[in-house]
Parts: structure tokens; sequence; C-alpha cells
């Protein structure tokens, strides 16, 4: 048995342990042991960390380009402990050791950018906009900003929000996912040793409790959330009605188009990598393979082949391991729950992952990868966001109907097409109704200088996370218009 380790809190530069709260098991996911609690926090622990992070006004006053230096210690720093990190996210979280460290290294690349900062906030300037005129545009910092996440990116997601907000010259209270908090105090805990001020960054632990304090309290002027479709529907709604700034990103269901021409090597090691990467707890999970005309007797085959050869395993002690453990017990028996269900409305398992048993590790929480042949819109597995290892497969006519099968989701967040037909490709890109798009690419997440640009309700707010959206999210602008006289006392110009 592992020791369990005490979650604690960042506030006011101070580590602080709350005891007399309920609290909520962090696991293991690989062998199912409690590794540590989070306290779930009520309000008067986040009235405490939006106070200290009322140490915004000093600073708003630190010039960009100091912000941006201690960002650059922090992105070092992060590097320096990268292997650590990544063992973390593996062992809270259970995705591959891979995976993990494809989590910590997009949340640096966003911090690469935060440290962009002093060239992202420059404004605008146009002279003589009247006679004599002039005018310019600065970008000033909102205040207190809150973050909350989700389970699935212990180390990306946070960093989709703080480092850019603090660049920006806001000071943040972030609220991780009870189920994975370690690695986002452990990234906390990297910034204090960057040099961050205390009352910059103030870290508070809960659920939804901790939530509605955040949401409703008068200081917090801003709010980012990622997670599924309710709760960001309902975030949006509560933090718009307090009067603050929302950006809610939601689930997702994704679609991946397989033309009759696709090359079948790409096309099947890309759905594969889609469905069953990070067991298909991605936002991003293309969780609808469409195979289109004869592209099913092509594709599947070898689809099949490398699916059933997938090793699953413990990944914080098996390296070979290729696929993880879902996050809970819960989320395991839903997901099978789901595919039952599924099964039971006529779709064809071509592979099985109720069945999985890892024998090296029994407590896990494991659901092997599963492919549903001649699944129908309407079955349960494509009505909700399964968020596990499960494919469907949908077999289509043509691209038409694939593209209305794709628009018919309420979601929008990604959608892909494997073809060789820049034409089937294009029309695809021009129709599809989803922010993000991939051409022979299953998992088309945008690196972190575009935006994270999910539509309908994938995302609810005007301005998505990452990228230039993000600054402006996290800033107001203000702009000056100046006209000067020539009227003093002693002047040396002519008048003109
Ligand atoms: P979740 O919605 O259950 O939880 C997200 C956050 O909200 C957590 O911090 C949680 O503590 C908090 N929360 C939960 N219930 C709440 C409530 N009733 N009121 C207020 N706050 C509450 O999501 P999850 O299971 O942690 O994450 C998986 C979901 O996140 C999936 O739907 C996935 O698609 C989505 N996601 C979306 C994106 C994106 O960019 N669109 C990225 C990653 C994950």
């Amino acid at each position: 048995m592992s020791k369990v380790l005490p979650c604690r809190l960042l506030i006011g530069g101070e580590w602080i342990t709350v005891s007399g709260v309920p609290t909520s098991p962090v696991h293991n996911p690989s062998v199912g042991e409690v590794i540590a609690e989070t306290p779930m926090c009520g309000g008067d622990v986040v009235a405490e960390a939006v106070q200290a992070a009322a140490a915004f006004p000093k600073w708003m006053e630190t010039p960009p380009v100091e912000r941006a230096r201690i960002l650059f210690r922090l992105k070092v720093l992060l590097e320096d402990d990268f292997d650590q990190l990544a063992r973390g996210v593996t062992t809270e979280h259970g995705k591959t050791l891979a995976e993990s460290r494809g989590d910590v290294r997009r949340g640096l690349e966003n911090i690469e950018f935060a440290c962009g900062a002093p060239s992202l906030l420059m404004g605008e300037s146009a002279e003589n906009i009247a006679r004599g005129i002039d005018c310019d545009s600065i970008r000033q910092p909102l205040g207190v900003v809150a973050g909350i996440t989700p389970f699935n990116f212990p180390a990306m997601v946070p960093l989709w929000m703080w480092p850019i907000a603090i660049a920006c010259g806001n000071t943040f209270v972030p609220k991780p996912s009870e189920k994975v908090p370690l690695t986002a105090n452990r990234i906390a805990e990297l910034a204090q040793q960057a040099g961050l001020p205390p009352g910059v960054l103030n870290v508070v632990h809960g659920g939804r409790e901790a939530v509605t304090a955040l949401l409703e309290h008068p200081a917090v002027k801003a709010v980012s959330f990622v997670g599924s479709t309710p709760i960001a529907r309902e975030i949006h709604r509560i933090g718009t009605l307090h009067g603050k700034r929302v950006q809610a990103a939601g689930g997702a269901r994704n679609f991946v188009l397989v033309m009759p021409d696709a090359d079948v090597t790409h096309a099947s090691k890309g759905i594969l990598e889609a469905a069953f990467g990070c067991a298909g707890e991605r936002c991003m999970a293309g969780s609808t393979a469409v195979a289109i005309g004869r592209a099913a007797e092509t594709v599947l085959p070898q689809l099949i082949d490398t699916v059933s050869r997938i090793k699953v395993g413990p990944t914080d002690r098996d390296v070979e391991a290729e696929m993880g453990p879902v996050i809970t017990r819960q989320h395991a028996d839903r997901v099978c729950g789901l595919i039952s269900r599924a099964v039971g409305q006529g779709a064809r398992p071509l592979t099985d992952g109720r069945t999985t048993r890892v024998t090296a590790a029994p407590g896990g929480f494991f659901v092997g990868p599963t492919v549903l042949d001649h699944v129908r819109p309407d079955m349960i597995t494509m009505q909700e966001e399964v968020f596990g290892p499960v494919l469907n497969v949908v077999r289509m006519d043509d691209l038409d109907a694939a593209i209305e099968l794709a628009n018919a989701s309420a979601h929008g967040n990604g959608a892909a097409i494997f073809t060789r037909s820049g034409k089937a490709a294009r029309e695809f890109r021009h129709r599809v109704q989803a922010g993000m798009v991939g051409i022979n690419v299953g998992v088309p997440a945008p690196m972190a200088f575009f935006p994270f640009s999910g539509w309908h309700a994938s995302f609810f707010g005007d301005l998505h996370l990452q990228g230039r959206e993000s600054v402006a999210f996290y800033t107001q602008q203000k702009v000056t218009t100046t006209r000067w006289f020539n009227d003093g006392e002693g002047s040396i110009w002519a008048d003109r």
C-alpha cells in the first residue's frame, strides 16, 4: 500500500492543510489504491484564496517583461522536472508515460507562449484619426481570475489558463479536478520556486461547493472552465449571471471520416490513436469512425488486427503497456454498461473491452479497447460522450451523408477525414460543423499559439482558451484619443 499524500492548498504563498472538511479519494487507477485525499473546500476557504489574490494591484504594476522572466524560469524548472512530472501524471491519472509526457509537453508549450507576453500585450495606434488627433489602444488585466479544470489532462489544461492569465497581469485561483490534484500542486510549487510572488497564484481544492463560491465571489472578474457539457453550460450561465467574463469548454463526440481512397495504413493508425489514445479519455477522441463506401472492407481488417494486439496494463509499473486504465471504477462500470446497451441495441462488437482482465494489476480500473461495428446514430454510444476506449463504426454510402451525420451532433469540437482527394478534403473542411478539423490527422488538437476552438455544445462563451484569443479573454482594452493644444505660454511652435 503506498502512502496517502496530504493534498494541500496554496494561499498567499503558504501551503496549507485543511482539516474538518469532507475529502474525496485520489486513486492510482492502475491498481485502484488511494494515494491522496482531496479536501472538498467550501466558501470560507475559497474566500481566503480570493482575498490573497488581491495581491493584484502590485502584480498588475509589475512590467510584463518581468512577469515573463518568471515564466521563463518556470519553463526551465518544468523541463528539469519533466520526467518526474510525467510519472506523477501517470500515477494519478493512469495514462501511459508517453501520453503523460505529451500532457506535460503541451502544458509547457503554453508557458512558452505566455513568455511572449510583452509583445502579445502590445496595442494598436493610429495617427491623425482627425486633424491633430491620435488614437491608441492598450490591454490591461481584469483582476482576479478563477480556473476550473477536468481530470483528463492534469498538466496541460491548468496550464492553458494561468500562465497566460498571470502573464497578462491578472492573479489566479485554479481549482483542479478533485480526481487529479497532485500534478497541479507540483507545478504551483515550481512556480513559487521560479519567483512568482505570494498571492499571484492560489490553488484551492474541492468540487461543486468551491466552484459555486468562485462563481459568486464579487472579486472574481473572469472564469475559465474546461469539463463536461452540462457543467460547462451551467458554469457559463451562473458566471455570466454574476457579471463575470466566462469561457467554458465542454464535452465532445468527434467523427473521423474514412473515404474509400484513404491510405489504409495511415487511416487505421489515425483512427486507432484517436479512439484509444489516453484510453479514450480525451475531448478530441475520435469516438466514431464513419466508413464511407468500401472503406470498411479495406480499413477495418487492419484496424482490428492492431486493436486486438494493444497491450493494456498498469502504466505506473509496466513500461510496455500501450493503454492504461480509466479514471475510476465507477467510470469503468459506466463505460462497460454503455457497451452492453449498444450491443443490446444491435451493435456488433469486433473487439470487446468488457472482458479485459489485467492480471498484473487486479485492482485497476481497466476497460479494453472496444470496436463496435454497424452502429446506428440512435444507439447509446453515439448519443452519449462515452469518454472511454470505445470506437463506433458507422457505415455510410457517401461523403454527403457522412458530413450530415457529423453535423447532426450537438457537439462541435473536432472532426477529421482520411482521404487522398483534395476535393473531398476541401468539401469536408468547408461544410463540417466543428471548430478543429483534421485532414489525414486523427487528433487535430491545436498548438498553444492557436485557439482550442470548439463549437456548439463543446464551447460556451466568445473567446477560446489558448493563443491570442486567450490574451483577449484575460485583458480589457483601453482606447485613448489624444489631442494636444499649441496655446501654452512660451510656445515655440507656430499655429497650424
Ligand atoms: P466534469 O465536468 O465532471 O468536471 C470538471 C470540473 O468541474 C472539475 O473540476 C469538477 O470538480 C467540477 N465540477 C463537477 N461537477 C460540478 C458541478 N456540479 N458544479 C460545479 N463544478 C463541478 O468533467 P471531468 O469528468 O473532470 O472531465 C471530462 C470532461 O471534460 C469530458 O466531457 C471532456 O470532453 C471534457 N473536456 C473538454 C475539453 C475541451 O477543450 N473542450 C478538454 C478536456 C476535457
